[in-house]
């Protein structure tokens, strides 16, 4: 069954949520920025965004979410963007920590070094931003890589999940390939 119109909701703990807002409505779904269980049963998919993994890890224990979260992880489509990447990883070094293992990959933290902290770059002809970006260092075969940089995948499937260690919802051009790709994933689960 096709539903007319999907919600896509953004938690919205911490971190880049509105920034979504017209890439989603560009894609042919409805924004929802979310942060309390009854919300979550509204949305048929999740945006983890880019933000700070630790204090997002602080904010679910502080309000209590965590099980209510799981519950949306076992049963919707998750994107997770740079620190919700992390927060999707099956596990994180640089330093070692808490993770939800839905995606069986390995991430560094801050992979990119100082230097290289922030920076833009073309992907999949879209301009993204690598914000204190994390690397994938290793993949799961069931990962399908859906666009690498500088030798390191950088947007990658598996099943109802999706992760981009880059920010695409910075850009001004709506609505970009991977919120498209986010909501035609969602349609093929819904
Ligand atoms: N470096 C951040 C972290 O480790 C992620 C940065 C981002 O989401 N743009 O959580």
């Amino acid at each position: 069954m096709t539903k007319e119109k999907l919600n896509i909701g953004v938690l919205a703990l911490q971190g880049c949520v509105d920034r979504h807002r017209p890439h989603i409505i560009a894609a042919g779904a409805s924004f929802c920025a979310v942060k309390t269980p009854e919300k979550f049963q509204e949305i048929d998919a999740l945006i983890i965004p880019g933000g700070e993994s630790t204090t997002m890890l602080k904010l679910i224990d502080t309000f209590g979410l965590e099980e209510d979260l799981k519950k949306v992880f076992a049963e919707k489509p998750v994107w997770g963007i740079c620190a919700g990447s992390i927060l999707m990883a099956d596990k994180v070094i640089n330093p070692i920590q808490k993770s939800f293992h839905m995606m069986p990959v390995t991430m560094e933290r801050n992979g990119y070094g100082r230097q290289l902290e922030s920076h833009n770059a073309v992907v999949d002809g879209f301009e993204v931003s690598f914000i204190r970006a994390p690397v994938v260092k290793a993949v799961n075969d069931n990962v399908e890589i859906l666009a690498s940089h500088d030798g390191a995948p950088v947007w990658l499937r598996s099943g109802r999940y999706m992760v981009t260690t880059f920010h695409p919802e910075l850009t001004l051009e709506y609505p970009s390939p991977m919120h498209q790709a986010f909501v035609h994933l969602t349609q093929e689960f819904s």
